[in-house]
């Protein structure tokens, strides 16, 4: 990625949001959401889970500053 390239992409990141995937960690969380615990999407990713994943999922995406 060049510098044009990535100053573009900082404004790109700085206009939207990003949701941390927090998964409920203990025994009854499934496989299914562990894989996805700590990760970050930005708000406009078609990747984003939809909640809930499962039955009982107790999952959230929560809103961080941190990004990818
Ligand atoms: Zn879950």
């Amino acid at each position: 990625m060049d510098m044009k390239e990535l100053i573009t992409k900082i404004w790109e990141d700085a206009r939207h949001d990003f949701l941390e995937f927090t998964a409920e960690d203990d025994h009854k969380c499934c496989p299914v959401c562990k894989e996805f615990d700590g990760m970050i999407f930005r708000d406009d990713d078609p990747d984003i889970p939809q909640l809930p994943l499962h039955p009982n999922c107790r999952c959230t995406l929560q809103l961080t500053n941190r990004r990818k």
